[in-house]
This record gives C-alpha cells, structure tokens and sequence, in this order.
C-alpha cells in the first residue's frame, strides 16, 4: 500500500483540492492560451481570493493557491467574467488537453483545438486523468507530457491519432469522430476501472488498438529533451523556478500585450513576442541550474509531503551537471516528475531516499540521507551505485 494518496482526478476551478496552504483552484486556459486580459484577471483574483502564489501545472494548467472556502465563490464569479470557467464540474473535467505552444497566431492548429474542445461532449465516460495532446505543430514537442490520445504528424504531414504508448497512429479523416471513437475503444476493451485508467497501462497490457499503422514524423529521443527558455520561431518561452511565481509576475507579462500560453514544461510561451522580458522572477537564460531542479511542493505546502523540497532543491542546483536532472520529491508519489530523472531524492520520515535514473515510486538504492550527505553525491550523478 502506498502512503501517498492516489485521488484518480485532477483538481479544477469548480472542483478544487485542499493543500497544506488551502485550496489549489486550477484553471484550464481554453485553447491552450490567455489573453493578456484573461491574465491579468487570473493574477488580480489570485491577490483578492488566494494568496497572490501561481503554479503552472504540468498539464499546462494554471493554480491558484491559498483559496479558501469563503473565498472560492467569489474567485470563479470573477474568472467566470473572463471566460475562464467552465459551465460545470463535468466539462470540466473533461476538457484536459495540451496544446502545442509552438503555432502561429490563428493557426489551423487553434481550429483543431475548437473541433477537438467541442468533440469532448460526445466522450464515453472517461477517467478523470484521461487527457487529449495536440501536438501537430512544425515539431513534435508534447511526447513527454501527460495525454492519453496524441494529435500527431505523420511523415508526410497527415495527421495522425496516437494512442499514448503505442508507436503508430491511426490516419486522421474526421478529427472529432475518430477522436471519439478511440475513447470508445479504450473504454470498450477494458481502459477504466474503478473509474481510473490510463491508454498507456491498457496498451501495456498488449492490448492492440484498431487501425494504427502510421508512424509519427521522427522518431522521439529519449529522454526527450525539454524546450530551452529564450526566442523561438514563434514567440519567447519564459520559464519560473518550480513553476512558481507571484501574482504581481503575471501582472507584468499581461502588460506586456502578448496571448500567453501555459506549458506542460512549467515554462510561459509569449506569443509573437521577440525580446526577452526582464521581469524579476523570469529564468530566461537556458543555462541556469534552477531549470535542472524539479521539485513538488513538498512540506509544508503538501499535506502528504514527507520533508522540504525546494530549499533542499535550490541548494543542490549548482550541483548538478548541464543536461542532467535532479528531482526533489516530498513524497513517493512524484508528482512534480512523473517520469524518471537522472537522480530523485524522496523525502521519507527518516530522511531521503536515492534513486538514479528513475521516478520517486521506485525502491530507493540508498535510504536515510541526511541533507549534509547529499552534495558528494551529487558531485557523480551517474556514478554506480554506492
Ligand atoms: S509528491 Fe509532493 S506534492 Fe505530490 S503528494 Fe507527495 S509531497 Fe505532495
């Protein structure tokens, strides 16, 4: 048995999840992106309901922290007059679908989202985790995150439908109606129990989905690396330490009059924008050792967290190697790196666990750490096991 809590779901705006620190409310941009009004009201009701602190999710979700019971009404009437909200717990719940930053403005990319957004209401019953990814941009960059059904390229540019997990898609012909009916067959052939499942747990199980025979444009590296903060194609990623970052940053990059978009990355991408803000809490130098750190909330934030993480996090962080990265978990749950990392410390009651290129939920090969014991072992991240 865990000791950590499995929840099966994703807290919400209408459906929020009590933390150490109050109620995470999260938001879920429509289409993947903000206007610089829509921003600006999430950042003023974080200040006026919560308590002025914004994660960006690995969803690409915004959270408001500090929200309490008094003050969660009013929070969703002021973000429901941006159209922020969705008409009920449901759809809400539902509509759990990343989007690639990395497209024009008014691409065909923000249509396919609509169909796709809209195609949600004729979804069987689906777990509250199940998640849609569009990412059929110039370049594949959402593999690594979470999604159960992907929108992919295929080599000569047909879209694909890919169950995640599976290496080939089915050929896109109507994006709404094949959406909708690989949820069917997931559901059908046995993905939900209990109300929880994943596509990637049902095709591990060998079971084979219909019609997938078209490879996606290139082959993924693995690890997959992560989008480097600064100028791109389209517009500037912009990352946070930890995701985190007060009200009054988000206030300053509305200001700035580009359509923001959240990133599974925990990094913000300014549409169309060309210059790098220098905005206080930004990390926009891609060498940076914060952006080698992850870290979750941990104590005492988290009431499930084991320990401190971020504190312990930043003081590793010039530790560890360019291209490596270190993962900081309050608990074995890992919910700040789901997947594996070049190094994961676990915090436990009697001190941290180590584990080398896994997640958090794998038997740690070190146990009782101590904070002190740490930095010499970060020194030889990929040496053997001591
Ligand atoms: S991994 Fe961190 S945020 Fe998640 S439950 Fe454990 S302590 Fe809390």
């Amino acid at each position: 048995m865990t000791a950590w809590q499995v929840k099966g779901w994703c807290p919400g705006a209408l459906r929020p999840m009590a933390s150490g620190d109050g109620l995470i409310v999260r938001v879920r941009p429509p289409g993947g992106r903000l206007s610089p009004a829509q921003a600006e009201a999430i950042a003023r009701a974080a200040l006026a309901h919560g308590n002025g602190i914004i994660d960006l999710s690995a969803r690409a979700n915004l959270q408001l922290r500090g929200v309490t019971e008094a003050s969660h009404g009013p929070l969703i009437a002021d973000l429901r007059a941006h159209g922020l909200i969705d008409p009920d717990i449901e759809t809400e719940q539902l509509r759990n679908l990343i989007v690639t930053p990395f497209r024009p403005a008014s691409s065909y990319i923000d249509a396919l989202t609509a169909v796709l957004t809209a195609a949600l209401a004729q979804m069987p019953p689906l777990p509250g985790k199940f998640g849609f990814a569009l990412d059929c941009g110039p370049r594949p960059v959402l593999s690594g995150a979470s999604a159960d059904i992907r929108v992919e390229r295929a080599a000569d540019g047909q879209l694909i439908l890919r169950p995640d997990g599976y290496g080939l898609g089915r050929v896109v012909n109507d994006l709404a109606q094949d959406a909708v009916s690989l949820a069917q067959w997931f559901a059908a052939s046995g993905g939900v129990t209990d109300g929880r499942g994943r596509m990637a747990a049902l095709i591990g199980r060998g079971v084979v989905p219909p019609g997938c025979d078209t490879a996606p444009a290139q082959p993924l590296p693995q690890p997959l690396p992560q989008p480097a903060p600064g100028p791109h194609a389209e517009g500037v990623l912009v990352a946070l330490a930890f995701g985190q970052m007060r009200a009054e940053t988000l206030i300053a990059l509305a200001a700035l009059g580009h359509e923001l978009r959240p990133t599974p990355w925990r990094m913000l991408f300014l549409a169309a924008a060309t210059q790098i803000p220098a905005i206080a809490e930004l990390v926009t130098d891609p060498a940076e050792p914060l952006l080698r750190v992850t870290a979750c909330t941990g104590a005492p934030g988290c009431p499930q967290a084991l320990g401190q993480t971020r504190t312990l996090a930043r003081s590793l962080a010039a530790l560890v190697p360019a291209g490596s990265v270190l993962h900081v978990s309050g608990c074995a749950k890992g919910c700040a790196h789901p997947g594996p990392a070049d190094l994961t410390l676990i915090a436990s009651p009697r001190g941290f666990g180590l584990v080398r290129g896994g997640t958090a939920s794998d038997t740690p090969m070190q146990t009782g750490l101590s904070p002190a014991d740490l930095p010499d072992l970060l020194k030889a991240p990929h040496a053997p096991p001591l």
